[in-house]
């Protein structure tokens, strides 16, 4: 957690964010190093306040980002004296820190309440002589003009004419400007004659958008837009446990596959909504199959409790390989309970709905195996295997984290220790392999499963690109079987992390040649899919801080900038279903289909460098048929003793 030492965190942000990444101004330097910027953030978000990124405000509107703020008044080269126009009060922040730098401020905001609390704020932190008014800044503030710069610190079409003209000769104006309201290039453009101007260009930006007469015209398009088109389509989800909630999926009934995402592996509103929402499909209709993201002889240990059958052998407990909060948590127990429940209405045995595993058969277990080895043996290269079976998650790229060189020569040496100690895993669970189990892992998947293995273990070992899709293929692969073993009309629902269930090919993976089961269902069954995808803006989330670590409850962060996320907390309903099939062709759907970011949560949650590591790129509406979102989530709750590897525990804790 972010120390609230404000003084502190402030000379770090300046030493590492400003001046460590190339602002050389002394002004400019020193007038950051005093601007209190902890107090123009939400109450909320005040540990954010000294990292170095933008943070909304309200009204859809963010104060810029530190190192931002820096660079637009280096390149205006603003100095004491300098009689300075701001466009974008925001927050009042960039004014202030003009103030300090000794300029005699005039900053103004279309949105006249953000006016009149930058007012309020500026004057009592002292700050005095600034002119502010709320208006159409595309105008600039002719009575007050000329001026030595102009800021503005929303982004346009292009550089408007009437701001260049209320320039000195030599003053300059620094703008965002692009085609597209989102994604700008930073412009700079100096006065040098009456009708002459240099123009410069420094690189691309994302600031909110500038709107008005000289600026993007209307809120048709686009990310302004957007936002009410989001609060007009979203249908409010009924409480959690209101009847009603269920129902709103009645929609989705008729497919043969429904897959359930979710943006974490640790928030209790996503388990509790696939679980009433799965409760529904199974209870009104003819849903028999759960499949879930998990080791399939895990999930058997739990099949066998729902179908009221006898345990299995007991030679390793259910869910005991990290991260065992997944499936080890209340929520998921609520549910196993009502499935056992449910079965027990149902006198036929081979009509009871059965619960699976669909991951690579012992994924965590090999996991576990390699670690445990590795540990014993060389422990860098245990360090490193932690590193990279991050990699199983595709948003846990992190390439500087270790040398190339370092990381295979290390490997190689290992790895024929490795695959032996996975070969011996896997003899031993076969072994084991009762009649419930071989009932539904048809023989011949077992057997090219043990014909495959050496090179199977191996690109699990090294993880890349090729293992990810390994792993998403043999769960389409064994959802196929399952699917196939119960029947032409069975149906099944299958819970898996967003980043398997959302179609690949709509994101950033497709581009990395990465697949995931999402699109192999549609490729598969075409109509007779739908991919549901969930998200979330803020709240807690249980999740660890590296591989094989232990479970923690972490703040999530509010989303960021430019996210679907931040579009649907703007929408301002709490929970919602967007339904993305509808209208494909009207403005909603085109306006989504623009690329944003997406946030995505593992088992692993690094609010640190939370863009570099959670964010990716993605096409909502290709990417999934139904949105389903909670503004403000909170962590599950683990079953006690779920941190304990090592004690023989059945499933569930009483049985
Ligand atoms: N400088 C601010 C960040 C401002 S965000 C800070 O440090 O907090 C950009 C601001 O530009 C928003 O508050 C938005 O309302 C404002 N804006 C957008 N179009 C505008 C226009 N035509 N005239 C004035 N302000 C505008």
């Amino acid at each position: 957690m972010a120390s609230t030492d404000f003084a502190e965190n402030r000379r770090r942000m300046v030493d590492r964010d400003i001046a460590g990444r190339g602002i050389t101004d002394g002004g400019v330097l020193a007038a950051m190093g005093k601007v209190p910027r902890e107090a123009f953030v939400p109450d909320g978000l005040l540990e954010y306040a000294y990292d170095d990124s933008p943070l909304p405000i309200g009204g859809g509107q963010t104060i810029s980002q530190p190192y931002i703020v820096a660079m637009m008044m280096q390149l205006a080269g603003v100095k004491a004296g300098d009689r300075v126009l701001e466009i974008g009060t925001g927050s009042g922040y960039s004014a202030a820190v003009l103030a300090e730098l000794g300029c005699k401020v005039f900053t103004m905001d279309r949105h006249a309440a953000l006016v009149r609390s930058a007012a309020m704020r500026l004057r009592r932190l002292g700050y005095k002589g600034i002119g502010l008014k709320s208006g159409d800044g595309t105008l600039g503030w002719p009575e007050e003009s000329p001026f030595d710069a102009v800021i503005v610190t929303a982004g346009g079409p292009g550089i408007p004419d009437t701001l260049s003209r209320q320039l000195k000769p030599g003053g300059r104006l620094v703008i965002p400007v692009g085609e597209q309201e989102r994604f700008q290039r930073l412009m700079v453009r100096q006065r040098t004659g009456e009708d002459s101007f240099d123009d410069e260009d420094l690189g691309s930006v994302a600031f909110v958008p500038l709107i008005g007469t000289h600026g993007w015209k209307t809120k048709e398009t686009g990310a302004v837009g957007i936002v009410d088109l989001i609060r007009q389509a979203a249908e409010p989800l009924p409480d959690l446990d209101d009847p009603r909630f269920g129902e709103m999926f009645d929609r989705i009934a008729d497919k043969r596959v429904v897959l359930l995402g979710e943006s974490s592996h640790g928030t209790s509103e996503f388990y509790r909504a696939r679980g009433k929402i799965t409760e529904r499909l199974i209870s009104r209709h003819g849903f028999t199959i759960v499949a879930v993201e998990a080791d399939w002889p895990d999930a058997a240990h739990v099949d066998r409790f729902i179908r009221h059958r006898p345990p299995g052998s007991p030679d390793e407990p259910a869910f005991s390989c990290f991260p065992t909060w997944m499936w080890r948590n209340v929520e998921v127990e609520g549910f196993i309970d009502w499935l056992r429940r449910h079965n027990g209405t149902i006198p036929d045995r081979q009509d009871r709905v059965g619960f699976y595993g669909l991951d690579l058969y012992n994924l965590r277990s090999s996991i576990a195996a390699v670690l445990e080895y590795l540990d014993r043996i060389d422990p860098e290269t245990a360090g490193m295997a932690r590193e990279r079976y991050g990699c199983l998650s595709p948003w846990q790229r992190d390439p500087t984290s270790y040398g190339e060189a370092a990381l295979e020569a290390g490997f190689k040496a290992c790895e024929k220790a490795v695959v032996g100690v996975l070969q011996d895993l896997l003899k031993k669970r076969l072994a084991y392999l009762n009649q419930d189990e071989a009932e539904w892992l048809d023989v011949q998947q077992n057997a090219r499963l043990i014909a495959a293995a050496e090179e199977y273990y191996r690109t699990l070992y090294y993880g890349s690109t090729s293992s990810w899709n390994l792993r998403d293929r043999h769960m389409f692969e064994t959802l196929q079987s399952i699917l196939a073993a119960r029947g032409p009309r069975s149906k099944a629902v299958v819970w898996a992390h967003n980043s398997h269930i959302g179609d690949a090919s709509a994101t950033e993976m497709g581009r990395y040649g990465e697949l995931n089961i999402g699109q192999l269902c549609r490729e598969a069954f075409g109509e007779d899919v739908a991919l549901v995808g969930f998200g979330t803006d803020r709240g807690t989330v249980a999740a660890a801080s590296g591989w094989d670590g232990p479970v923690e409850v972490k703040q999530v962060r509010p989303s960021i900038d430019g996210s679907y996320e931040r579009l649907c907390a703007e929408a301002g309903i709490p929970e919602f279903l967007l339904d993305l099939t509808l209208d494909r062709d009207g403005a909603l759907i085109t306006g989504l289909k623009r690329q944003r970011l997406e946030r995505a949560i593992g088992v692993i949650y690094r609010p640190e460098n939370e863009r570099q590591s959670h964010y990716f790129h993605a096409n909502l509406p290709d990417q999934f048929d139904h949105w389903v979102w909670f503004a403000e989530t909170t962590a599950v709750t683990p079953l006690a003793g779920a941190e304990r590897r090592d004690q023989a525990e059945t499933w569930p804790s009483g049985l």
